[in-house]
C-alpha cells in the first residue's frame, strides 16, 4: 500500500489570529507546489475561523488541537465538534500527550472525543505514547497498546478511515530528543500490527502513523524513509513558515 504522507504542525497556544494569517500567506506560496504529502496546520481555536477563510482552495488543510465529545451543554471552555466544523476544521488532535499531563485527558476521554469526532465527520489525529519512565522501565510498547485499544475501543473496521495515529514518545516532545528512526520505526510496525489485531489487514495496510516528537528540517527525512513512518506531527519546528516549508519538502 502506498501511503500519502500526511504532515501536520501543532502550533499549542501560539499565534493570534494576526500572527496566523501572516503565517498563511507566507506559507500558502511555499507549500504550493508539493503534492506529494498531505499537509494541515492545527491552529488555536481563535484563528480557526479566518485560517479556513485565509487557507481556502490551498493544499494546507486545517485541524484544531482537541474537541468535547457532547454536541452542546453545560461545559464552560470546551468546544464542540460542529463548532469546529462550521469554522471549517477537517481534522482534530485527540489525547495529546499535553491535554494527557496538563487537563486530565485520559484513553477514556480520548475514546469519547474520537467517537463524536468521527460521527460529526472530523479526520482524527489519536496520540500515543510513552513517558521516559515508561521506555526506561521496559513497559513503552504495554503503554501505547493500551492508548490504543482505549482510544479507539468500540470502533470498527469501517469507522477508522478518517482515522490517523500519531506515535509521540512523551520525553521526546518539546525536548529536542528525538526517537532514532529505528526506535520510532519499532514502534510503529508494534503499532501497525496492533491495529491488524483489531481491525484486520486492510485497515492496518492504510492507516497512517505519524512520528511526533521533535521533528526538524534536519532530522525529518531520515524519519519519513521508514517502512511504517507516515508523515509527521510538529509542534515547534512548524511555527515558522521556512520551517514548515522545509518539513514538508523533506
Ligand atoms: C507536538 O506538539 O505534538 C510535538 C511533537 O512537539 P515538538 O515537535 O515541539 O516536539
Amino acid at each position: 500500500m502506498n501511503r500519502k504522507k500526511f504532515i501536520a504542525g501543532n502550533w499549542k497556544m501560539f499565534k493570534t489570529v494576526a500572527e496566523a494569517l501572516a503565517f498563511a500567506h507566507d506559507a500558502k506560496g511555499r507549500v504550493a507546489s508539493v503534492d506529494m504529502v498531505q499537509i494541515a496546520v492545527a491552529a488555536p481555536y481563535t484563528a480557526l475561523h479566518a485560517l479556513a477563510h485565509d487557507l481556502k482552495g490551498s493544499n494546507i488543510e486545517l485541524a484544531a488541537q482537541n474537541c468535547h465529545w457532547e454536541k452542546e451543554g453545560a461545559f464552560t471552555g470546551e468546544i464542540s465538534v460542529g463548532m469546529l466544523k462550521e469554522a471549517g476544521v477537517r481534522h482534530v488532535i485527540i489525547g495529546h500527550s499535553e491535554r494527557r499531563q496538563y487537563f486530565g485527558e485520559t484513553n477514556a476521554t480520548a475514546n469519547l472525543k474520537v467517537k463524536a469526532a468521527l460521527a460529526g465527520g472530523l479526520g482524527v489525529i489519536l496520540c500515543v505514547g510513552e513517558k521516559l519512565d515508561e521506555r526506561e522501565s521496559g513497559r513503552a510498547f504495554d503503554v501505547v497498546k493500551a492508548d490504543l485499544e482505549g482510544g479507539l475501543q468500540g470502533l470498527t473496521a469501517a469507522d477508522m478511515g478518517p482515522v490517523v495515529i500519531a506515535y509521540e514518545p512523551v520525553w521526546a516532545i518539546g525536548t529536542g530528543k528525538t526517537a532514532s528512526p529505528a526506535q520510532a520505526q519499532e514502534m510503529h510496525a508494534f503499532i501497525r500490527a496492533r491495529i491488524k489485531d483489531g481491525f484486520g489487514a486492510a485497515v492496518a495496510d492504510a492507516i497512517r502513523i505519524q512520528y511526533g516528537g521533535s521533528v526538524k528540517p534536519d532530522n525529518v527525512r531520515e524519519l519519513m524513509i521508514q517502512p511504517d513512518i507516515d508523515g509527521a506531527l510538529v509542534g515547534g519546528a512548524s511555527l515558522k513558515p521556512e520551517s514548515f516549508e522545509a518539513l514538508v519538502k523533506f
